[in-house]
């Protein structure tokens, strides 16, 4: 089989992480790396032994396919200029800026009749893999994710930042368009939300509330969904997954607590977990990693023509459903007055301090 050549583009944080793991398939020739900062691309050229550019205009003709790990500020640019050319493009999410752009991509990759994924890693993550494939009707669901501040992606917020992420994994799962959206956001450091909170309402009934922070000192990534088919919770970090579900007898005949006697009801608290309600856990962990899932998932796009797991749609739908959340945030009405404040910009003022200042106690949560 001859090697696919391709190349990543933006080699900082993330992207050294896609130049690695491509450079390491047994199918792919890791052709170069390129950065706008020479060190950067230096020293991670050197270090998988490819080749450093200072920009991606040496490669328009000379790659199989691109993982392109700029900037988001970046992402149509970049990847509009390859998608001309013919090549195939996997985008790091959010896919772009605005849903134009996206739309813009979108057109572009049909034209050329090339697969164009985006980087919504989280859908190769073990655990929602093996909950993607089981029956699941959700009614309401809860989502957060906390991460520490890291500096980067300072050009976005917390929704395309992070929120986006769930986003996507709600609009796959639910499978049904959003009717309401209601958010609430702040900054902490910059002009964009540092943390945001969102009501969704899908046409299906379902309803999601999530939560993301990018100034949280524990790192938490969890999603819980309730459904017609019983609970399933997931832990991202530790790509755990835990499912709850009525016991073939309760299905069949239920539980009519108010016609037990009185040792039937003491019983009932040890039969709960077992007898009423069944329990799997199911551990992710080692089974994969998710960015080399994802990576060869595109690797294999490529050659088989097949539609990418999260297309182009799927990265513009995540986007549009965050610019309506970020739309909320920036409208939000603090005291519900009119001509009252709202908004990122005019948060209600501190009433006073929490704990006396320059008093702060590293045990604090
Ligand atoms: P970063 O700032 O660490 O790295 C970006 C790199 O791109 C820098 O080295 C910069 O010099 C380079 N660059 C800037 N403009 C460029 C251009 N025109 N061509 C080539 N390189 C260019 O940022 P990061 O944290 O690695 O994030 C990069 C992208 O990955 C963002 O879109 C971000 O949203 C996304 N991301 C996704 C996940 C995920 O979980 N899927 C996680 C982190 C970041």
């Amino acid at each position: 089989m001859t090697r696919m050549r391709m190349a990543v583009i933006g080699v900082g944080h993330l992207g050294q992480h896609h130049a690695r793991i491509l450079s390491q398939l047994p199918d792919v020739e890791l052709v170069g790396v390129v950065d706008p900062n020479p060190e950067q691309a230096a020293a991670v050229a050197h270090r998988l032994g490819t080749q450093a550019f200072s920009s991606h205009a040496p490669l328009l003709d000379t790659v199989d396919a691109v993982s392109i790990v700029t900037p988001t500020v970046y992402h149509h640019a970049v990847a509009a200029e390859f998608l001309r050319c013919g090549v195939p493009v996997l985008v790091e999410k959010p896919i772009c800026r605005t849903v134009a752009e996206a739309n813009d991509l979108i057109a572009l990759a049909e034209v050329a009749g090339v697969p164009l994924q985006v980087g919504h890693i989280e859908r190769f993550n073990p655990a929602f893999e093996d909950l993607a494939r089981r029956p699941l009707t959700p009614l309401f669901i809860e989502a957060e994710r906390h991460g520490p501040y890291t500096g980067r992606s300072t050009d976005i917020g917390a929704v395309l930042d992070l929120m986006i992420h769930d986003i996507d994994l709600l609009l796959s799962l639910v499978g049904s368009p959003v009717t309401h959206v209601h958010a609430v956001g702040a900054p902490v450091f910059g002009g964009h939300e540092d943390m945001v909170n969102a009501r969704l309402e899908f046409e299906s009934g379902c309803v999601a509330h999530i939560t993301a922070s990018r100034i949280t000192v524990k790192p938490k990534r969890r999603l819980r969904v309730w459904a017609a088919e019983g609970y399933a919770g997931i832990d991202f970090v530790s790509r755990k997954l835990i499912l709850v579900q009525q016991s073939e007898e309760l299905r069949r005949a239920g539980l009519r607590v108010e016609q037990m006697d009185a040792a039937a009801k003491t019983r009932l608290k040890d039969e709960v977990f077992g007898r009423y309600l069944e329990t799997l856990y199911v551990d992710g962990d080692r089974k994969w990693d998710q960015l080399t899932a994802e990576l060869r998932h595109f690797v294999d796009c490529v050659r088989t023509g097949q539609r990418p797991r999260v297309s182009g749609e799927d990265g513009r739908d995540a986007l549009a459903l965050a610019e309506r959340i970020v739309e909320s945030v920036r409208t939000h009405k603090w005291d519900g007055q009119a001509n009252g404040p709202v908004g990122l910009g005019q948060i209600p003022r501190p009433a006073g301090w929490l704990f006396p200042p320059n008093t702060q106690r590293r045990d604090a949560a």
